[in-house]
Formats: structure tokens, sequence, C-alpha cells
């Protein structure tokens, strides 16, 4: 049964304190199941402001952007008078149904979709979060992580702030709430400029929508307009701008680092509430999360990824037969490599789309079972091929020894690897779930060591400065690059997430 919470929501009673007991017990935690060797993004946002069904809106856009969290996703409205919030465990489509679309009235909305990193509450964590402050009812959904949370929270503490959830995303409600400042708009600008780190918001009051992008724009945040049947203006804002397509609104533009964004019934307005700080969009992006068909940082992810293929085959091409995708994130690059290498492209390993966040498993666990319950080879076009394999990350390196074992196994005679980014070496702390430095294969072992270890013929990455160019032309061109370089664009990092291997052992 999905589970799900509810708060303002007419003829319902809020559920907090219930959930906080749940939560403490476990409830919803996330386990990555044995295939799962990629990075997570840990959020998608949507705003909707002045349609009449807001709350469907706002549906069909966290439906466009669910490949950004799949673990919970949430819903608040406005009606100018009731803010009321539903959000719950499980997929978009699990959580909402009609009747509970029904339960949101009013022509403003805020949305959220989350992968929660394991050990958190999930629940309790899950977004948009409603608070009751002193500046009246905000609900807040944001996607990336701040890094200077640990003072900041003490800070608040002290002052008497009490926290529903141990989301740092509260943080910044919390600072809101504790502003001097006498507009709610100064008050918002005022926390914004307070904390470090990764944050694409919107927030909403009972009667205005709020969009912000962090001083350094690491996650994308775009802005679009769509028509109300009787031809009034509505804007929306979301991750990315393939949420516009499904809801046909139009892309306007990013919502710009260090920028807030207010709309209300008076009209849209905006401030910079920093300024002065070097762009940092997070690149991979552009390598793996965002989907190809989104335009983020300016610039269209599909463009990217297939220069970042072309470049791939120019700085390591290889005598081959046929390139295989692993799909789906490896198949645009894939595209560009094939083209600009001449030679075939092909889908030699089918995805199965299907598989759940649970399935039943045999009574005897067979070996690699995850990753033969997602991927199948298509053994007519493997056997006897000389595969070039394209995919975007190798993290652990034991998902892609399997891939690897499974194309040699359907007949290919050799299996040369190409990652379409250079070598992961450092985790992020800017919103994706990555392991620690200690369990990143290329933290600790030299190519030669990787190729060994994942058995493949030949193994090539895509240099730093071939994906920086392959990325270029966007929205100020200047990317956060520290999962591939170590150099992090922030202060405040997690000393003991970042030592190498051999200074823990
Ligand atoms: S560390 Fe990597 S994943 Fe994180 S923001 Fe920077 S480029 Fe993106």
């Amino acid at each position: 049964m999905t589970q799900r919470l509810y708060q303002g929501v007419s003829g319902i009673l809020d559920q907090t304190a219930s959930l906080v007991a749940n939560c403490a017990a476990g409830v919803g935690r996330p386990v990555r199941d044995e295939g799962d060797d990629k990075l997570h993004e840990e959020c998608g946002v949507v705003a909707v402001h002045n349609y009449a069904d807001a709350a469907r809106q706002a549906y069909l856009a966290l439906y466009a952007l669910q490949h950004r969290g799949q673990e919970s996703a949430g819903i608040a409205t406005a009606d100018g008078q009731r803010l009321a919030n539903i959000k719950g465990m499980g997929l978009v489509s699990e959580i909402f149904t009609d009747d509970v679309i029904a339960k949101l009235p009013g022509r403003m909305a805020i949305g959220h979709t989350r992968y929660s990193t394991t050990g958190d509450s999930a629940l309790l964590n899950a977004q948009p979060i409603r608070v009751d402050s002193t500046k009246g009812l905000i609900a807040i959904a944001h996607n990336g992580n701040l890094v200077n949370l640990g003072n900041l929270r003490a800070r608040l503490e002290r002052e008497g702030a009490y926290f529903q959830t141990t989301s740092d995303s509260e943080i910044i409600v919390q600072l809101i709430a504790h502003s001097q400042a006498g507009t709610l708009v100064d008050a918002i600008a005022g926390s914004l400029a307070q904390v470090e780190g990764a944050f694409s918001i919107v927030m909403m009051t009972r009667d205005r929508i709020f969009a912000a992008r962090d001083p350094r724009g690491f996650r994308p945040l775009s802005m679009g307009r769509m028509k109300n049947p009787d031809g009034s203006d509505a804007i929306v804002f979301a991750s990315e701008s393939c949420a516009f397509d499904l809801l046909r609104a139009e892309f306007l533009r990013d919502v710009h680092p260090g920028e807030l964004i207010m709309v209300s019934d008076d009209g849209v307005t905006s401030r910079q509430f920093a300024s002065g700080i070097p762009q940092a969009s997070c690149i991979f992006e552009h390598v793996y999360f965002a989907r190809p068909d989104s335009r983020i940082f300016g610039r269209w992810v599909q463009e990217s990824r297939d220069q970042m293929g072309r470049q791939l085959a120019r700085e390591s091409g290889v005598s081959a037969d046929v390139v295989v995708p692993v799909p789906d994130s490896g198949v645009t690059a894939a595209l560009g490599y094939a083209e600009e290498a001449g030679l075939p492209f092909r889908f030699g390993l089918i995805r199965n789309h299907y598989v759940g966040r649970t399935f039943i498993e045999p009574e005897q666990r067979v070996r690699d079972f995850g990753v033969r319950l997602k991927l199948n080879p298509v053994h007519n076009l493997l056997a006897g091929k000389r595969v070039v394999l394209i995919d975007d990350s190798i993290i652990r390196g034991t998902t892609s020894r399997k891939i690897v074992r499974m194309v040699r196994g359907a007949g290919a005679t050799e299996v040369h690897l190409r990652i379409s980014c250079p070598p992961t070496v450092s985790p992020c702390f800017y919103g994706v779930d990555t392991p620690n430095k200690r369990e990143l294969i290329a933290a600790n072992q030299s190519i030669e060591e990787i190729r060994r270890f994942i058995e493949a013929d030949s193994l090539a990455y895509l240099s730093l400065e071939g994906m920086l160019k392959s990325c270029d032309g966007g929205e100020g061109n200047s990317f956060c690059t520290a999962c591939y370089t170590g150099n992090y664009p922030t202060q405040w990092l997690d000393v003991e997430e970042i030592l190498p291997a051999a200074a823990i052992s």
C-alpha cells in the first residue's frame, strides 16, 4: 500500500506525529539492489502559478521529472486561503491517483520528486516541506544539497527553532522564519545568501510562488509560460525543460545563478540575492542525469552527449565492428561515437523497462542476477563481433564487469569499453548520491588496473578537456567538475568522505 502524508488537507487530520514514529522504525528506507551501480540525482522540482488545475499540472511535470528521483514525491497547493500538502513513498503515478489529486485545490502548486539516500527517514524527509512560521505558512521543495548546515542548524536551534525533519531544506525555511527582515521577499533573499552549497528551490505561500537558484548554479531550474483557457498567462518552473513539453508550456529562460524570482497576481519580479561568485554548474547533469530532450544551463543535453561520443571516438578510437550502448543513458553518446568512427550502431543490449523497485527473487539468487534482470544481450548482433561498448560511468566497477562478461558471453570476440566522461575519483556534496572515495574504483586504481578488473580488451575514458569542450556554449560555460578532479567549488566538505582508501585502512 502506498504510504502518504497529509498536511492541511480538508477533512483529514495532519499526520506528522505518527510519521515520526514510523520513520524512527526505518519505514521506507530505500536499498540499492545488486545491479544498481549508477550515481543518483536526489531531486526534481516544479512550480505552477495561476493555472486552474494546478495540482494536475504539477503532477504531469513531476511525471516528466521522474528520472530525477523515484523514492518519494509530493505536491502542495494553495488557493489563496489554505495551503495543502500531500506526499508519499513511491512513484508519482502511484501516490497521485485521481482521488488524491482532487484533495489538492488551488491555482498554485509546487511539487517534488526525490531519490533519498539509504538511512534517511524517507517519508519524514519527503518534500514539499510545509512549515507554519512567523511569516505564515510556507512550503518548500529543494533540489541540491547544502554544505554548511551543521553550523546553521545549531545556531537556529539555539534561537528556538523546532525542526520537523532532518532535511537540510528545512533550514532555509527556519532561516526565513527567524529573519528580522521587514518583508517576506527580503527574508527569503537574506536567508538564501547565508546558505552554502547547491539549491534550486521553489517555495509557496498562500498567495505567492518563489523560485531561486544558488549563486554557483549547481542544479538546473527553468522558467516557462503556459496559457489558461481564458488566455491569461500561467508561470511554471521545473528542474528540466522536458517537463514543459508535457504541459505544452513555452520555455522562457533559465533562472539565473543567485536569482530569486517572485510570482504573484501582480506579476513577476526578480532580484539577485548574490553575485560575483563564479558559476559551477554540475557537468554530470549533461553527462548522465538530465534527459537528452531537456535544455539545461542554456544548452541541449542531447547535443552535449552527442559531442561527448564524437570526442571519445576522436580521442580513443579502436578497430571494431559495431558500437553498442549500455542503455539507456549511454545511447546518445554511442550514436555520436558511431557516427564519428564510421561504425554501425546497434542495440546489442536490451533494457527491461518494467523492472520495479521490488521484485520476487528466485529462491536461490543466481550470479549477476541484478544486472541480468535489467539488461539482456542480443546474441545475433554480438556473436563474432568486435564490440565498442559505450557507457557514461564506472563507479565501483562491479556492474561494468558483469556487462562486459555478458557481451562476451553472447559471443563477442573483443569488448572495448569507452566511457563518455573522465574517471570518477571523488564524491559529490551537491545533491548527488555518490559512494565515498574508498568505494570509487578510479580513486584507488589505475586505468589499466580497472581494465583488468572489468575484463575488457581495452578501456578508455573521455578526457576532462574533451568533456568540457563537448558541453561548451551554454550559460556561462563554467562547470563543477569536482567528482572528476577533486577540486570543489565550495568549502565545508566532509573530510572523511574524500580520504582515499589507503589513508583509511
Ligand atoms: S561533484 Fe560531480 S556530480 Fe557533484 S555537482 Fe560537481 S560535477 Fe556534479
